[in-house]
Parts: structure tokens; C-alpha cells; sequence
């Protein structure tokens, strides 16, 4: 039986294992999946161990992304432009490759369970950070008309579009400045706290999709705000965590599962939002 582990700080919280185990069950693949926390200082040297003793996959999950990109031996191109890195897959020879499945699996939810037509849209990003950084290229790729990033600390959205701007219509504004949205992407921590940008009323539209990438069944204070402000369509990243996770498995074990079976055991009555 092959062995696979997320490995974060703190992680104990995370549906990783129960995903997979389905995943594993309903492809007839036999293999094992377990939370492993990782000491803040020591991400490397408990991963290396962890792959050394023959594991054969990890998710990696925050705050380790970044360290991820540093300790993988090779790395996927989109990852390797976002700087992190959310998967890990050791190869025949004992290297470790890395990859980010965070926009795939945030381009597909779009698309396949919310519908969502990106080609043409106006999209904004809210955040600088690596879940941020995960997303730009994928969205670029699947055609969008513009994506206007805003971050509380500004260099950090410069910076990020500054990176990205040869792959497409990235651009900078003040989170005061933001301008209307088809999709506005909340890829920021602060909903993790109960808290919320500030942010422009004039943002919402009636038929802007709100997307929190942070999942909570009761909703989340963005969500909240983006619905009192008249925005016809709002969702939070349960589907983006299922279908990051599915690209992850499809990487390890080369057998792509069925996402929709995993959300509706997660979440089997609609979300309240
Ligand atoms: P990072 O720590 O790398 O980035 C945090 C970002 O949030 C920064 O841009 C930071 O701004 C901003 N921020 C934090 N607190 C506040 C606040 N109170 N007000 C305004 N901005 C704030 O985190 P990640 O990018 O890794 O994760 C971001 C979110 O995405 C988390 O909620 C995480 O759970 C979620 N996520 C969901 C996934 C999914 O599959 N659904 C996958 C990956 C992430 P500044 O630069 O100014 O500090």
C-alpha cells in the first residue's frame, strides 16, 4: 500500500484525509492518507524523513507552501511561477517533485460546479499571498478579460502582478479603487479571523459571483457583506479545496476522481449563503 500525508501547521483541522479516503475507495486504489503537523521550524527535515521512510505523495498545506517550492528537486512550471508549491510526488528515482494544483482546482469549480463562464470576465483578486499567487496563471489561461489584484499591503500586489503581467491582463489597484466585478475572489486570510477587507460597495453587481476561497458551512463575514450588497451569486472554495485535491490524486496515482460524489458527502444540503 502506497502512503500519502498533508503536512501543515496546525492541520489536525483539515478534511485532506477524509477526501482522499473516499477518493481511494470509489477508484478501487488501496493506499493510505494522514495529517501529518509539521514543527514551524522543521518542515523540511520532517518532510525529507517522511519521504526517506517511503512516502509517496504529500499535500502541504500553510504555512509551508513556499518551503515546499524550496525543497522539491524539480517543479512544475505554474508552480514554479507562483513561487509555491501544494503538492509533492516522489519519482522512481527518489527525487521529489512539485506542483500547485490551487488554480486548477479553483479554474474547475468555476466551471464545472458554479457554471461560471471566465472567458471575457472581469475578475478580481483580493490578496497577495500564496493561495493569491497559486490562482493568476490558471485564471489567465482560461481566457478571462482582466484581473485587478488589491492587497492591504500594496507592494505585495505589485509585486505579484508585476510577476504575472507577461501572461496576461494583470493589473494593481488601491483595495479603495477596486473596480466593478463578474467574479471577485476573496484569497485573503483575514476571513480565517472572522474579519474583512475594507472594500467598495461598488464592487458587487447584481450578478457578481462571490467567491470566498475560505469553506464554511455557515457562511463567512465576506460572503455576508457581498450578499447585503446585492451580489446574485455567491459560493465559498469547498469546491476548489475537492477539485485541488482531485488534480493532487490525479498527479499521484494517474486516475482523475469523481469531485462531485466528495462535495456531496462533505455538503450534502446547498450551502446558506
Ligand atoms: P497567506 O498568509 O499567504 O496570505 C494572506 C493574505 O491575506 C495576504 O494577502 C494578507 O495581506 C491578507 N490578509 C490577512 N489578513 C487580512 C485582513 N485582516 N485584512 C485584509 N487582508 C488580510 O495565506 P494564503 O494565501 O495561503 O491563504 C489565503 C486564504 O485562502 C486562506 O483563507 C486559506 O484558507 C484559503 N485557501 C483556500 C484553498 C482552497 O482550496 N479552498 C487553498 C488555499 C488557500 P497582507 O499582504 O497585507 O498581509
Amino acid at each position: 500500500m502506497d502512503h500519502y500525508a498533508v503536512i501543515g501547521h496546525p492541520v489536525a483541522h483539515s478534511l485532506s484525509p477524509r477526501i482522499h479516503a473516499r477518493f481511494a475507495e470509489r477508484c478501487g486504489e488501496a493506499l493510505d492518507y494522514r495529517a501529518v503537523e509539521a514543527p514551524l521550524d522543521d518542515f523540511a527535515g520532517t518532510t525529507r524523513a517522511l519521504f526517506a521512510a517511503g512516502l509517496a505523495g504529500a499535500n502541504v498545506t500553510v504555512p509551508f507552501k513556499a518551503e515546499a517550492r524550496r525543497l522539491a528537486d524539480r517543479v512544475d512550471p505554474v508552480a514554479d511561477r507562483a513561487g509555491v508549491v501544494n503538492t509533492l510526488r516522489r519519482e522512481p528515482d527518489g527525487s521529489i517533485s512539485g506542483f500547485n494544483t490551487d488554480g486548477s482546482g479553483l479554474v474547475r469549480d468555476l466551471g464545472i460546479h458554479l457554471d461560471f463562464p471566465l472567458e471575457g470576465a472581469r475578475v478580481v483578486l483580493i490578496g497577495a499571498g500564496g493561495a493569491a499567487a497559486g490562482v493568476i496563471e490558471p485564471l489567465c489561461r482560461a481566457g478571462i478579460g482582466e484581473l485587478v489584484i488589491g492587497n492591504r499591503t500594496a507592494a505585495r500586489a505589485d509585486a505579484l502582478a508585476a510577476r504575472f503581467r507577461p501572461l496576461g491582463p494583470v493589473r494593481v489597484a488601491a483595495m479603495t479603487d477596486l473596480p466593478p466585478a463578474d467574479l471577485l475572489i476573496n484569497a485573503t486570510a483575514a476571513s480565517l479571523a472572522g474579519d474583512l477587507p475594507a472594500l467598495p460597495d461598488s464592487l458587487i453587481l447584481p450578478d457578481t459571483l462571490a467567491y470566498d476561497m475560505m469553506y464554511a458551512d455557515a457562511g463567512t463575514p465576506f460572503l455576508d457583506w457581498c450578499r447585503v450588497r446585492g451580489a446574485g451569486r455567491r459560493a465559498d472554495g469547498l469546491g476548489m479545496l475537492v477539485e485541488q485535491a482531485a488534480e493532487a490524486f490525479l498527479i499521484w496515482r494517474g486516475v482523475r476522481p469523481d469531485a462531485v460524489d466528495v462535495l456531496r458527502m462533505l455538503r450534502p444540503r446547498a450551502a446558506p449563503f
